[in-house]
């Protein structure tokens, strides 16, 4: 690679396999490059994408890729095993005892630069990691993320929980403190704890140390516990000039709320209620659209109120987190419309 390393392809000499084979090669440079600018500088001399094993395997500087007949699938699984030389091989987390933060991470990673290099441009390139885990919270099969990756009843709550509800962590981790502070958070991470052993508390000190809040609460909730989001536009109501929405959290885990007013003439207002243990406010997801940062909510109250300075008429609907960034398990609740 053009200042950098050396990469090493290695695959049977096979007419049915050459064409992935070779489609492999500017992806891998890609990957690296993107890997390299997100994350932190790979570190070594080289890395080899050798065909073999049984399926996808990360090794450190190499993985082992089966197959040749689908472009497709071997071009996915090289993403996903050259990220676990960042996270797992130069940040190496014990990943039986921190799975997610080994699979997860991975999975967050190769997620977003899948999205970059081969143009899927997906709004929500992590949408098949909330799915999952909408899934395995509503199987009640669910043990916490904390839980040894041995120790798992099932083989599905353990692959759940590592790769997708691992990934959430840092997709929803970017709702809460804001995207570029999770990038940021992801760069400072390697640059902090490369060669080491980071725990969750380290991810969790340096997204605090990056954005100012206090996130224990959330390193606690969504790792600790099997307790699960669930927010709901409960109520909006005329009082003359002006409209009362009332907002209800439903699920144990707390979270700040993005809220986006769409108006009936097409225009478009956002508040954001704070959660009050974070002790933080995050920058504007949405600079093109006002926002107004309404008074911090104490999470152990269930309602939440706040006041819109138009009058019901001209409201069309009221929406929680229209990112659908946070992991909220109901989001038939999340938005209000007026009726018709
Ligand atoms: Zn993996």
């Amino acid at each position: 690679m053009e200042n950098g390393p050396t990469l090493h392809f290695l695959y049977k000499n096979d007419p049915k396999f050459l064409d992935t084979w070779k489609a492999v090669q500017p992806m891998t440079e890609k990957a690296m490059n993107f890997f390299s600018r997100n994350i932190g500088e790979y570190p070594y001399d080289q890395y080899s994408v050798i065909q073999g094993g049984d399926g996808g395997m990360e090794y450190a500087m190499a993985t082992l890729i089966t197959g040749g007949d689908r472009p497709g699938s071997v071009i996915g699984t090289m993403i996903h095993e050259l990220a676990h030389s960042w996270f797992q091989h130069v940040l190496a987390t014990n990943e039986a005892k921190h799975e997610w933060m080994d699979e997860g991470f991975t999975s967050f990673i190769s997620a977003l630069c899948s999205n970059e290099i081969r143009e899927q441009n997906q709004e929500n390139p992590f949408e098949n990691s909330y799915k999952g885990y909408y899934n395995l919270a509503l199987s009640g099969k669910e043990q916490p993320m904390s839980t040894h990756a041995d120790r798992y009843d099932l083989n599905f709550a353990y692959g759940i929980s590592a790769y997708s509800k691992g990934a959430v962590f840092l997709a929803q981790l970017g709702y809460v403190i804001g995207q570029d502070k999770l990038m940021e958070t992801i760069r400072k991470y390697y640059e902090d704890f490369k060669f080491k052993h980071p725990v969750p508390n380290d991810i969790k000190r340096t997204a605090e140390k990056v954005s100012g809040m206090e996130l224990d609460w959330y390193l606690t909730d969504w790792t600790q516990t099997t307790n699960t989001i669930d927010y709901g536009v409960k109520s909006v109501g005329g009082e003359g000039e002006t409209t009362k929405v009332t907002m209800e959290r439903i699920g144990l885990v707390p979270m700040p709320l993005d809220i986006l007013v769409v108006y009936n003439d097409g225009s478009r207002e956002t508040f954001y209620a704070p959660l009050r243990m974070m002790r933080g406010e995050k920058d504007n997801p949405y600079p093109q659209i006002e926002r107004t940062v309404l008074p911090d909510w104490p999470w152990a109250y269930s309602n939440y109120d706040f006041i819109i300075n138009r009058p019901i008429s001209d409201i069309q609907a009221v929406v929680i987190d229209p990112s659908q960034l946070m992991a909220d398990i109901n989001a038939e609740n999340n938005v209000w419309q007026a009726e018709e």
